[in-house]
């Protein structure tokens, strides 16, 4: 084993399926750069909405886009996302962004913006120091990143989802978010071909994380 190979870890799923909590630990132990590019799609979507611009009007979409520009801090072991060097707060958890960023997520144009993007956080990764990257979303091993060392896509039962997210307190319809997210023809969320499919509904967190962990450590010795 190369003694510190730079790896990518893909983390993809539906709402609540356990992406944040798998990915932060797999950050903590390996030493990665943990990336969540949903808190992206939401930061663009605040950002439009604070703008005035609906989801249905894709040429104010594209303007918008074009006269945004993105940027990138560190936070611990977090990438951050900032748009004109603001990086957005809680606010990216509000119930309008909820109900609106499945919308925004759609328009290819907007994903198109994100693409480079994301994929230059491994750049970001290298220049921090860390060993990889954990990066989670819904088309990270499909379209970000297809040929990422290790492809983790998880799953759960619709109501063990819903409970996770009532529990953290957050007003958010996730089925309705899954429906558009999967029906979309963009970078649809699917299982990619090859992707270690991993269904949470009964799994500890920890359990899980021991999973993914004991594949990755064939390749990267735990930090
Ligand atoms: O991960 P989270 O639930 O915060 O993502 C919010 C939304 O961002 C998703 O419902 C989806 O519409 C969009 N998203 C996406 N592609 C990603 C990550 C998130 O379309 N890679």
């Amino acid at each position: 084993m190369p003694s510190s190979p730079f790896i990518i870890v893909a983390i993809d799923g539906g709402a609540a399926s356990g992406k944040s909590s798998t990915s932060r630990i797999l950050s903590e132990r390996f030493n990665l750069l943990h990336v969540d590019t949903g808190s992206y799609y939401r930061a663009l979507t605040a950002e439009l909405l604070r703008r005035g611009v609906a989801p249905g009007d894709v040429p104010a979409v594209k303007a918008a886009l074009a006269a945004l520009r993105f940027g990138t801090r560190v936070n611990g072991r977090s990438s951050e996302m900032d748009i004109d060097g603001h990086v957005a707060g809680d606010e990216i958890r509000s119930r309008e962004v909820n109900d609106a960023v499945s919308h925004f997520s759609a328009i290819p144009e907007l994903r198109a913006a994100l693409l480079a993007y994301q994929r230059g956080q491994a750049d970001v990764a290298q220049c921090h120091g860390f060993r990889g990257l954990a990066m989670e979303g819904r088309d990270i091993g499909s379209v970000i990143f297809p040929d990422a060392d290790f492809r983790f896509f998880l799953h759960a039962d619709p109501a063990e989802r819903s409970r996770r997210r009532a529990g953290q307190g957050q007003q958010d319809k996730i089925h309705e978010r899954d429906r558009l997210d999967s029906s979309r023809k963009t970078a649809p969320l699917s299982c990619p071909a090859g992707a270690t499919s991993i269904d949470t509904t009964l799994a500890s967190i920890g359990a899980v994380v021991q999973q993914m962990a004991t594949a990755i450590a064939a390749k990267l010795r735990p930090a």
